[in-house]
């Protein structure tokens, strides 16, 4: 029998069908209704006023949580406050157990985890089994390791904590940044006030049983749901010594103004507007992946994402070829299947700025690709999307989108590289692809980013320490710097 041979444009354009593979879900219960956190016990909200949390891939009703009002945020400040003297006090190695034994719990609870905080946020599952839970463990499990060694790693400073830590989170990767913020803070001697996004509420408040599991101390953890309001009562209370927020530019802004002058500790990790490199030397296929990973991963809800694409000009046209050869490939739907590439959009706040974004592309001239996929009938949902013809000047070049949308310029040198990548007001993160080390440390000293990543996107390692400059924010979080804020030097 003859078999018929496929051209190599056939086999890359082939398209596999996958049967489904969803997660299990039934290992999995979550409460109709959660309360707030204070002081190591589950308390009803003064308020007495809850609201939903729903699942953005289908619409429907998780739970509802708690909306914390200023009694409520008074009450966490005060246990949090409470709980500090001994919690700071406690033998360092005693301290570094219970955070070994939290990150130890989190592994053991790692399927539950996923699955939470795949329902509640609409990443794909395979994102939050592989990088979000795993690494929110390792964050633990690294601190720890420093919380008895704080006068070897500041030698003659004699270390010491600040008292309450108020920290307000984002929903992108919500179990993560927990663990940015909560991890060091603890480990040098800090007790913590939490309060997760609004639509991602679910895996704090399974943190919430995790820290009892732990028997940590009551008070030295407490987390209080609600909106933005709620967060504005946590940093403002004044028994807060040190704020610590990831989130938009724009509250970041209002935060550090409303903070002037009252001696609080604060560091911002804000917005960001990358560029992912690619010089006509790199590997152009391993490129293409560190493009996808860049921009398509957590559906471009990274702070950190590659949103904007430099490409040597000599090499645009075979390079975006198979860029959208490889994103037709992309598999977008049920974020619990295994097999999902690109899962639901957060919320629909969030959708409707993606295509607003994507609208004021379209109007200013920018080329609009997206490959063929059926969306889902309910839920929020967005096709991986790529522009070119993108000029510096349109709004899909300079604001932070969030979504899934890539910008596609050009560059002939590298002077003209360093230039179009630092003209940002942002500063978080880059990538350069190329063959040529010396390339890599020269771009690498003149780009104005806190991360600079050569030949890979998106790598985190809780040893690293990750943050901003210009408008994406200051301080650092990961690694030894990310203990500085928590501690004061003699
Ligand atoms: P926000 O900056 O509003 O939210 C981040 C966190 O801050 C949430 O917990 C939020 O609560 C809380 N918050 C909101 N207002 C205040 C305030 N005045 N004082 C203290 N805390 C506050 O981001 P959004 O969720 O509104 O997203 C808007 C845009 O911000 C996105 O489209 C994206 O561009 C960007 N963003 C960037 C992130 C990053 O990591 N760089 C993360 C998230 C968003 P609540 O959830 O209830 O609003």
């Amino acid at each position: 029998m003859a078999i018929a041979k496929k051209t190599p444009a056939e086999i890359v354009t082939q398209r596999f069908e996958y049967a489904p593979a969803p997660e299990a879900t039934e290992h999995v219960k979550v409460e109709p209704r959660y309360s707030l956190f204070i002081g190591g016990r589950m308390l009803e909200p003064h308020s007495k006023k809850r609201f939903p949390t729903i699942n953005p891939a289908t619409e429907e009703q998780l739970s509802e949580v708690a909306e914390a009002d200023e009694v409520d945020v008074d009450h966490a400040v005060v246990a949090a406050d409470k709980a500090f003297g001994p919690w700071s006090r406690l033998s360092p190695s005693r301290r570094a157990r219970y955070l070994f034994r939290i990150s130890r719990l989190i592994q053991e609870r790692a399927r539950e985890l996923a699955v939470v905080e795949t329902m509640d946020g609409g990443k794909p599952i395979k994102e939050s089994r592989d990088v979000d839970i795993p690494l929110a463990a390792a964050h633990f499990f690294y601190y720890a390791g420093w919380a008895d060694k704080l006068d070897w790693a500041f030698p003659n400073r004699k270390p010491r904590p600040l008292g309450v830590a108020g920290q307000v989170i984002p929903w992108n990767f919500p179990l993560l940044m927990l663990a940015w913020k909560i991890a060091p803070a603890l480990a040098a001697g800090n007790t913590v006030v939490l309060k997760p996004a609004e639509t991602t509420p679910l895996s704090a408040m399974l943190f919430a049983d995790i820290c009892r599991q732990a028997e940590l101390p009551p008070g030295t953890v407490n987390i209080v749901t609600g909106a933005g309001k709620t967060g504005s009562l946590v940093v403002s209370h004044p028994g807060v010594r040190k704020v610590a927020f990831t989130g938009s530019t724009e509250v970041g802004k209002l935060i550090q103004r409303s903070l002037a002058g009252s001696g609080k500790r604060l560091t911002l990790e804000l917005g960001g507007k990358a560029a992912n490199i690619v010089f006509e030397d790199a590997p152009l296929d391993a490129a293409v992946e560190g493009i996808v990973n860049g921009i398509y991963f957590n559906q471009g809800h990274v702070c950190c994402a590659g949103s904007r694409l430099l490409v040597q000009e000599s090499i645009a046209e075979p390079l975006l070829e198979k860029l959208k050869v490889r994103l037709s490939t992309l598999r977008l739907g049920d974020p619990l299947d295994k097999n999902t590439d690109i899962g639901a959009i957060n919320s629909k706040a969030q959708l409707e700025k993606i295509e607003g974004m994507v609208a004021s592309g379209i109007e200013e001239g920018a080329e609009i690709y997206q490959p063929e996929c059926k969306l889902p009938d309910r839920g929020y949902w967005f096709k991986p999307t790529l522009f070119t013809n993108v000029s510096q000047s349109y709004r899909i070049a300079r604001e932070e989108i969030f979504g899934p949308v890539l910008s596609v310029l050009t560059f002939r040198t590298p002077a003209e590289a360093v230039e179009k990548a630092n003209n940002t007001p942002y500063g978080l993160s880059a990538g350069v692809w190329t063959d040529k080390g010396s390339r890599i440390l020269w771009m690498a000293e003149r780009m104005r980013a806190g991360v600079v990543w050569a030949n890979t996107f998106n790598r985190f390692d809780p040893s690293s320490p990750f943050g901003g400059y210009k408008e994406s924010g200051f301080g650092r979080e990961g690694g030894l710097h990310g203990l500085l804020p928590y501690l004061e030097l003699n």
